[in-house]
């Protein structure tokens, strides 16, 4: 084990507004979650010390862009065109998009009844990119926040929801029984730990963790959880 003092510092960008993944645990108020619970793990297991920061989703990738931030954990899909500008760790989540409506609505029943509805989504997002394909732009309203999209959805302003199906499912799960899912899970997405162009030795250390961890049953530990369930 490195001294404290020896440690090299890694500062983590992520949005703590998506539970499980990330929010505030409102009994202790600090930040908490699968991703919280992993990159601590993962920061143990390679030295680093961490400091983890919660901004807008939306401003994560130019953080980390500008060096702001070293990494980000965030529910962030692995995208083709987020690879462009930040790498990617390998793959440490399955997930997929959903469609949550009213639980009282009867009309909306898969993605392809969304067109010409209301949607609420978090802006920057896969969820937001699924809804424009959906209906018209000017019927889609941009949320810094997923619990923002949410609550607009519950006070009837909008349709539909396109967001994560964990994050939905589990928010449904937190006595919110007005909201249901429906239709299908939409899209394969993968989570990934991301970070600046080009940073190798960072996203090296990173995915060395992640698979000692993986080896080790520390990840299947924090999944289980989460998530009630073996990876
Ligand atoms: N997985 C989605 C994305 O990457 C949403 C992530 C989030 O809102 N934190 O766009």
């Amino acid at each position: 084990k490195q001294e404290a003092a020896a440690k090299t510092k890694l500062v983590v960008g992520a949005d703590a507004t998506f539970a499980p993944f990330e929010f505030t645990d409102p009994a202790t108020g600090k930040y908490t979650g699968f991703d919280v619970e992993l990159i601590e793990a993962i920061c143990e297991e390679a030295g680093y010390e961490l400091d983890f920061r919660s901004m807008g989703f939306d401003g994560l990738i130019a953080a980390l862009q500008t060096n702001q931030i070293d990494a980000v954990i965030s529910g962030m899909t692995i995208t083709e065109e987020r690879q462009k500008v930040v790498d990617f760790s390998e793959p440490y989540y399955k997930s997929g998009l959903v469609v949550a409506v009213q639980a009282k609505n009867n009309d909306i029943k898969s993605f392809e009844d969304l067109k010409g509805k209301k949607i609420a989504v978090q802006s920057g997002t896969t969820g937001a990119l699924h809804a424009e394909k959906a209906t018209d732009k000017d019927k889609i309203t941009y949320f810094t926040s997923s619990d923002q999209a949410m609550l607009e959805l519950k006070n009837g302003a909008v349709d539909a929801v396109v967001m994560d199906y964990p994050v939905t499912a589990y928010f449904i799960q937190q006595g919110n029984d007005d909201v249901k899912m429906v239709g299908e899970i939409l899209s394969a997405e993968e989570y990934g730990i991301a970070v600046p162009k080009g940073k190798t030795e960072t996203l090296e250390k990173i995915n060395a963790a992640l698979k000692t961890l993986k080896e080790n049953g520390k990840y299947a530990e924090i999944y289980k959880k989460w998530f009630g369930e073996e990876p």
